[in-house]
């Protein structure tokens, strides 16, 4: 099953993009998840375990590389609802 991302407007999904990272939400820590959702702006969603958020929607500065691959720093909160791809 390829990763979906489950931000608003976001159809990043893992066997279609190179170069992104898929993120579970911190479910283990309460407080996070809600602060994610709340920037998630969806109306009456909650993340479960197989949710996923791309990377897309995070700052860069809230990510580090790991052998190439994108790990978020502790307490890291998405950033953007939407944004333009191109960079
Ligand atoms: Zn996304």
């Amino acid at each position: 099953m390829p990763h979906v991302c489950s931000a608003y407007n976001c159809s990043n999904r893992s066997d279609k993009t190179k170069d992104i990272t898929y993120f579970r939400f911190p479910l283990e820590n309460e407080k996070l998840t809600q602060q994610w959702v709340v920037n998630m702006k969806r109306d009456k969603w909650y993340p479960t375990k197989s949710s996923f958020i791309c990377s897309m929607h995070f700052e860069e500065k809230s990510m580090y590389f790991v052998n190439e691959r994108r790990r978020l720093l502790a307490n890291a909160v998405n950033a953007f609802v939407e944004r333009d791809l191109q960079r």
